[in-house]
């Protein structure tokens, strides 16, 4: 069967590199769905969840932050600012990050200097950690 090379790393860690059947893949410019053979493609990454197929199966992952290059040699590869495997992912710890970024956030409006902009990115990366998660624990419930 025709293959897609997939690697996808954050600036820690590869969090996965094998060769896959298709990824579905959120950007700025909505959700895009890549098969092999794709044509060359560069673009930047959303918060939100990430779906690819391999031959184990499918697979979830949150994502947050960074970009996707399509090479001409049906190669893909994803430098994301954030990436986990949503069985990797701990929903109590994402909460916590959440609801402390809340509290940092409600202290703006009392004058303190914080920077707005990255606390709204924190929440929606803990918010969709929170998300993916939830929906991996609800898959293998039902499964
Ligand atoms: P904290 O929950 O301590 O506030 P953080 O949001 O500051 O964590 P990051 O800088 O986003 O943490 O990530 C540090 C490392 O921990 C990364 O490898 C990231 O993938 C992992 N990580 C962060 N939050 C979670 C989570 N809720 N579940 C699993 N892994 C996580």
């Amino acid at each position: 069967m025709n293959t897609l090379k997939f690697k996808i790393a954050t600036p820690e860690k590869v969090v996965y590199e094998n060769e896959i059947f298709q990824v579905s893949i959120p950007t700025t410019t909505g959700e895009i769905t890549i098969l092999p053979n794709h044509s060359p493609l560069v673009s930047i990454l959303q918060a939100g969840e990430l779906r690819f197929k391999d031959n184990e199966g499918e697979h979830l992952m949150a994502v947050s932050g960074g970009f996707l290059e399509i090479r001409a040699n049906n190669e893909l590869i994803i430098l994301a600012d954030n990436a986990e495997r949503a069985e990797h992912i701990d929903i109590d710890r994402a909460e916590e990050a959440r609801n402390r970024a809340e509290e940092q956030m409600k202290a703006v409006k009392t004058g303190e200097d914080i920077d707005y902009a990255k606390l709204q990115a924190i929440i929606e990366r803990e918010v969709n950690r929170m998300r993916v998660g939830k929906k991996y624990k609800n898959i293998k419930i039902n499964s």
